[in-house]
């Protein structure tokens, strides 16, 4: 018997074992950990395979060390969705395991049955209330919640509780008021479901065509417009599933998870949540992967490295927004959550919801081919109407500091009325550039091909492309004229309306104003309690959060998307113009959305305009189809970078030599040539596109030629990567 190991590195295959000294031969382990050694180093491995025989002589194998599981941790539907992928995405198996696995486990340590149990010894119990929550508020939060369970709180559910839990228990035990025992880990918690709202006619429509497709795979895409109701189709779906004793896996975008969204769900579902998104701290990760993989959380709710979560008893997979980019990982293990998630859906054999309002090209062409079954949720439940979306002609109109006459009015005139405004522009920091009067030179990244853009706060230039950042320059580096800054950032914006009107408190939300911890919070609550009235932000408002008195939306820079270079760029700016406006009219008031633009003639534009989404979907399929570009066509794109552009192109000519293209052209190949942005942080950037409208065709050929090119020596001076269905081309 040969054991096929996956080992954390960068090289691709499996390596052979044979099986430890003492080993029976009877257990089954398939998705066990091993230590092996690897090299002259000992290493965790997982067993992903066996086999009979291996193409090395056996005296030339090495033997495990030792097997670390009793049981697997990757059951045997995970190991095949992830050597699926490893395959698919062309990346080494070994990383891709790694992925799925949180930090203890790739490092060998045991899963762990056993945690903390706190509980208040006498002395804290005796503590007087009043006074605590003067003197240390944390405390005493943390204390009452200790006060009302005398049976004590485990670790894990005190991760869920409080923020910071930790330092302030360590505080608390200082004092003697607290002590810990270890306990057996729970795998089974109470479920308490909670009743929804009554659904409408399309509401229930759609959770009967879920629940009927439910015993086996199907997938479906619900496209309903912001607020028509998609998270209740969610909850009661998975109302069904959950009362069957099966598990829900949630994928939310990168800043969709939201404390609003974990608080509906917990107010509809009073049961075991585990949560997983990139903020979470190893041990925390770690419990909630281990709630997941054994079947105790009844929820897995996470962002896109959720999609790799192991369940003991999955019964139904959702992606909220599934056309968003973040669900898409950039580096590294190059996948896409959603994708995996379908590709999973069809292992587990269970349905698989993507939601969203405003859905990707590529599943609403799924939905054409027959492959996915759509839903449609047309109608926001109540009296809320709908938005109305109009351009303004920036050709016609003045405008001061890039917001027009027209809008600056229209927000006089909701202020007036007690509605809020919301200002949308997808680019933060006072200026993009900084701009010589007398000679005409422009503040530019010494590392990067683009300009460095101006932090008044900060009073800064600051690259956003590489973080390089330095003062600004009071004077011309060139003539010594003065300076002036151009464009507008969300500061200038800030700034200027700050000018025009004055009376109105304003928030800004972008990643600047939001950096520090709970910061976001705190201008929500602004937001929400209605002492903003104008909100001023990036791509940040737009997702997740709910502003109901907001009643008019200004969208500033809508120009950008319709001229990018990358033939995604219309898709994303009518998925972000929708996004926007869905913000709007959510109450009693009727929204308003004004979308300033050059080319209000553009017919992707008006059509988004004049008829909504799914026309503007349609005609820029139409547009993908005739240029042949996905969903019509199949894509990998090698990147490769190195601080000399004659290097990068060498490595990719040697590359595309080694590319033997079939004769019936059922694959093209497009460059090497240089990337839109030449120079990033010093590196020279170029990029080869591989095409095909036939999948399989493309994936034949990548594999073997992949292979050959890690052998390049070319390869060895350049850093380069595959991307299989590349969302952006840069
Ligand atoms: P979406 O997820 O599509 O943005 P939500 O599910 O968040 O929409 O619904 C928007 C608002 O409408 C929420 O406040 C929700 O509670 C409410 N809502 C949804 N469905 C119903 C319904 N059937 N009856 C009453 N209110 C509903
Ligand atoms: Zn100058
Ligand atoms: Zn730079």
């Amino acid at each position: 018997m040969i054991f096929q190991v996956a080992i954390n590195a960068p090289l691709h295959g499996l390596f052979d074992y044979l099986p430890p000294a003492d080993w029976t031969g009877d257990q089954d382990v398939l998705g066990k950990r091993v230590e092996v050694f690897f090299g002259r180093s000992k290493t965790t491995g997982l067993i992903a395979g066996v086999a009979d025989e291996s193409s090395f002589p056996a005296s030339r194998l090495r033997k495990v060390n030792q097997i670390l599981d009793k049981d697997p941790v990757l059951n045997e539907e995970m190991l095949s969705l992830l050597l699926w992928a490893a395959a698919y995405y062309q990346h080494p198996v070994g990383e891709v395991i790694a992925t799925a696995l949180p930090l203890a486990l790739r490092q060998g340590k045991p899963l762990g049955g056993i945690e903390l149990v706190w509980s208040l010894t006498p002395s804290g119990a005796e503590q007087d209330s009043a006074a605590l929550a003067r003197r240390a508020p944390r405390q005493w939060e943390l204390w009452q919640k200790l006060q009302q369970s005398p049976a004590g709180i485990s670790e894990i559910v005190l991760a869920d509780l409080a923020q910071n839990w930790r330092d302030t228990l360590k505080r608390m035990l200082d004092k003697g008021w607290v002590s810990s025992r270890e306990e057996q880990i729970s795998t089974e918690y109470p479920l308490e479901i909670h009743p929804g709202p009554t659904l409408t006619g399309d509401q229930s429509t759609a959770v009967a065509e879920i629940i009927d497709a439910c015993s086996g795979f199907s997938p479906f895409l619900l496209f309903g417009v912001t607020g028509s109701g998609k998270t209740e189709v969610y909850f009661e779906a998975m109302e069904k599933v959950l009362r069957e004793g099966r598990q829900v896996l949630l994928l939310v975008p990168e800043i969709g998870l939201t404390p609003q969204l974990l608080a509906r769900v917990r107010a509809r579902f009073d049961g075991k949540l585990a949560i997983l998104h990139s903020g979470l701290a190893d041990g925390e990760r770690l419990a909630s992967w281990r709630d997941a993989a054994s079947g105790a959380a009844h929820i897995v709710i996470g962002t896109r490295s959720a999609a790799l979560v192991p369940l003991a008893r999955p019964g139904m997979i959702i992606v909220d927004e599934e056309h968003d980019p973040s669900f898409k990982q950039w580096e590294g293990f190059r996948y896409s959550a959603r994708d995996m998630a379908v590709a999973r859906a069809r292992r587990h054999k269970v349905p698989v919801i993507l939601g969203s309002a405003t859905p990707s090209l590529e599943s609403l062409y799924n939905v054409h081919r027959g492959r996915y079954r759509q839903l449609d949720l047309p109608e926001r439940p109540g009296a809320v109407t709908h938005p109305e979306i109009r351009l303004v002609d920036l050709r016609a109109h003045a405008s001061n500091e890039g917001l027009s006459t027209p809008l600056v009015l229209a927000a006089e005139k909701h202020l007036a009325k007690g509605g809020q405004v919301l200002i949308f522009l997808n680019r933060r920091g006072y200026a993009p550039t900084l701009f010589c009067t007398g000679c005409g030179w422009t503040a530019r990244c010494k590392r990067c091909d683009a300009g460095m853009v101006v932090h008044h706060r900060e009073r800064r230039l600051h690259c956003h492309h590489c973080d390089t950042r330095r003062p600004i320059p009071e004077t011309c580096e060139e003539c010594h004229e003065e300076l002036a800054p151009v464009g507008q950032g969300t500061e200038r914006v800030e700034e200027t309306l700050s000018q025009l009107l004055p009376d109105y408190p304003q928030v800004r939300i972008d990643r600047d104003s939001t950096q520090r911890k709970g910061s976001m919070e705190g201008l929500l609550d602004q937001i929400r309690s209605g002492h903003a009235r104008i909100l001023t932000g990036t791509q940040m408002l737009t997702k997740g959060h709910d502003f109901p008195d907001v009643s008019l939306v200004g969208v500033l820079n809508a120009d950008q998307g319709l001229f990018g270079t990358d033939f995604r760029a219309s898709e994303r700016l009518a998925q972000t113009i929708i996004q926007v406006a869905g913000r709007a009219g959510r109450a009693e008031r009727p929204g308003l959305v004004l979308v300033q633009t050059q080319y209000p003639e553009h017919p992707l534009l008006t059509k988004l305009v004049t008829e909504g989404y799914a026309a503007f979907a349609e005609a820029a399929l139409a547009e993908r189809e005739e240029s042949g570009w996905p969903p019509y066509s199949h894509l990998a794109l090698m990147r490769a970078e190195s601080p000399s552009m004659q290097q990068t192109l060498a490595f990719l000519d040697d590359a595309r030599r080694l590319l033997i293209l079939p004769e019936d052209n059922s694959v093209g190949a497009l460059g090497p040539a240089a990337a839109p942005m030449e120079k990033r942080a010093g590196r020279f950037r170029a990029q080869l596109l591989v095409e095909s409208r036939d999948r399989s065709a493309l994936h034949k050929l990548l594999t073997p030629w992949l292979a050959q090119v890690r052998e390049l020596p070319e390869g060895r001076k350049v850093r380069w990567s595959i991307d299989v269905d590349p969302i952006e081309l840069f």
